[in-house]
């Protein structure tokens, strides 16, 4: 029957017929050191098959000078290009540059779309040379890193009319500007407002990037005066163990400040564990390589906590895999080899990441540079991006094909956060959810125990049913009241945004 039985001392195994030896089926491992005695050994027979080479794809890292397809950048040498200065100081911050940059290669219609999107964007504009040379420009409107960062005017569409600035109402959530204390034993400490690139979507658009045509920002400015408040306030609650040290973004910080806010924070007792987040790895990789300043700073203050038991970690934001290159891979390499934890905090993107062959390589991916796949969020309910937005039940069904493609640990905790106030929440431990209203209904008890959340499918991805009932405002809180019925929650107080 094609396999043949072979019995020693071990129990009966099946082994393919003919005999094929590992030094057959996996030529590539001859002359691999420690692999010797393994080559002649005779391989059991296959139950699954082999698997595509599109289930492969996540191991392929772009090695290729890249950036030199842009005319912008078609004369710089690897050296040049992997030089943080270079990508802070070139990074696009004007639809000019963008065009000056890419010259032939992007036509004046889009240029034009470009330009009357960032008329009405609630973000500015700011791109890494790196971000630019990883976007496929022969079809910028469906390129996923395009969709991230450099919004146009044509793809626009109204805002859900149960919209506001700061959904996640981090303001209200914060005794000092720039710290956040919403959940028990953790905080959120903003110690700046800029990062390396501008997110189209970011939720902290009422502080980052600096005044736009349609946003006029609270300030975060890095300063120390308003740092110590901050580091004050963490140093009076005992009850906080873990910190997140946000933006704005830590590539910001100048080396120096990385290492102050670290060392205070490590300093005081109570705080076990500290994340610094940052976009950086996915923008501009090559500074965890070429700005040995910063970088050993990050080092010092995770081997310091590791000296005292306490955890310093990187927790970053690829959302997908075409921002990953090689240069990545070799940054992610010195991080593991140096022993830091690096966790990846993606968003659900329409156009991005939104299906599950898209997703299920993300998550490869940072599996096999060591990233673990932290959480996945529903797309905040942000102004002017809605094009962005997708369905919790796109996002259940996403993770559905995720969970169980590769290792447990290295699965994402799929969640939204609850507008209003009420934190991350499991995507699928909504009480009720109508997928024709687009209407879901969370609970968080170790938050708000006397409250409910509203989350707001975007009205354009609703069945016809749905979206003529978003059309009459005579009909929107009556749909609410009987969400919040179904669920069973009427006694709560409802926030929505
Ligand atoms: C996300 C978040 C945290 C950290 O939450 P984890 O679930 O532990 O990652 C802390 N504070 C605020 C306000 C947050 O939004
Ligand atoms: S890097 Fe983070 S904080 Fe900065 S713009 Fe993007 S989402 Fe916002």
């Amino acid at each position: 029957m094609g396999i043949a039985e072979s019995r020693g001392h071990e129990p009966a195994v099946l082994v393919r017929e003919g005999g094929a030896r590992v030094r057959d089926l996996a030529p590539g491992l001859v002359g691999v050191p420690g692999l010797e005695s393994v080559l002649d050994t005779p391989v059991p027979a296959a139950i699954k098959p082999a698997a595509a080479p599109a289930q492969l794809r996540h191991r392929e890292f772009d090695d290729s000078e890249f950036w030199r397809a842009i005319p912008g950048y078609a004369n710089l040498s690897r050296d040049a290009f992997l030089d943080f200065k270079f990508q802070n100081k070139h990074s696009v911050t004007s639809v000019d540059q963008l065009e000056k940059v890419l010259g032939s290669l992007a036509s004046p219609a889009f240029i034009a779309d470009v330009r009357a999107g960032m008329a009405k964007a609630p973000m500015n504009l700011r791109l890494s040379p790196y971000t630019v040379s990883r976007m496929d420009w022969s079809d910028p409107y469906a390129d996923p890193i395009r969709i991230q960062f450099v919004p146009v005017a044509s793809l626009q569409i109204p805002d859900h009319p149960r919209l506001t600035l700061d959904s996640l109402h981090e303001q209200s959530d914060a005794p000092t500007p720039g710290l956040t204390h919403r959940y028990h034993d953790k905080a959120l400490f903003l110690p700046l407002d800029v990062c390396p690139v501008y997110c189209r979507f970011c939720t902290r658009s009422y502080a980052i990037g600096g005044d736009t045509d349609t946003v006029s920002k609270a300030r975060l400015k890095p300063n120390s005066e308003r740092w110590k408040l901050g580091i004050a306030y963490l140093a009076s609650r005992p009850e906080i163990e873990d910190v997140v040290v946000s933006g704005g973004d830590a590539f910001m910080l100048p080396a120096a400040h990385l290492e102050t806010i670290g060392n205070l924070l490590l300093s005081i007792p109570h705080i076990r564990r500290i994340r610094i987040a940052t976009k950086g790895p996915a923008v501009a990789p090559m500074k965890i390589l070429s700005d040995h300043e910063w970088t050993s700073a990050l080092l010092a203050l995770v081997a310091r906590g590791r000296r005292e038991g306490k955890e310093v970690c990187l927790h970053t934001h690829f959302n997908n895999p075409s921002e990953i290159s090689g240069i990545t891979r070799d940054a992610m390499r010195l991080l593991f080899s140096e022993g830091v934890t690096v966790r990846n905090q993606a968003v659900m993107i329409r156009g991005v990441n939104d299906s599950p062959a898209t997703m299920t390589e993300l998550v490869r991916r940072l599996g096999y540079m060591n990233v673990h796949p932290y959480y996945v969020y529903q797309h905040d309910m942000v102004s002017q991006v809605e094009d962005m937005r997708t369905t919790v039940a796109t996002t259940a069904e996403v993770e559905r094909h995720v969970r169980g493609s590769t290792a447990g640990f290295n699965t994402p905790t799929f969640v939204v956060d609850a507008p209003g106030g009420g934190g991350k929440r499991a995507v699928h431990s909504f009480d009720h959810y109508d997928r024709v209203t687009g209407i879901s209904v969370y609970r968080s008890p170790a938050v708000h125990a006397d409250e409910a959340y509203l989350y707001f499918d975007p009205v354009d991805l609703l069945p016809e049913e749905g979206q003529a009932l978003w059309a009459d405002p005579a009909r929107h809180q009556p749909m609410i009241d009987a969400a919040v019925e179904a669920a069973g929650l009427s006694h709560l107080k409802i926030v929505s945004g």
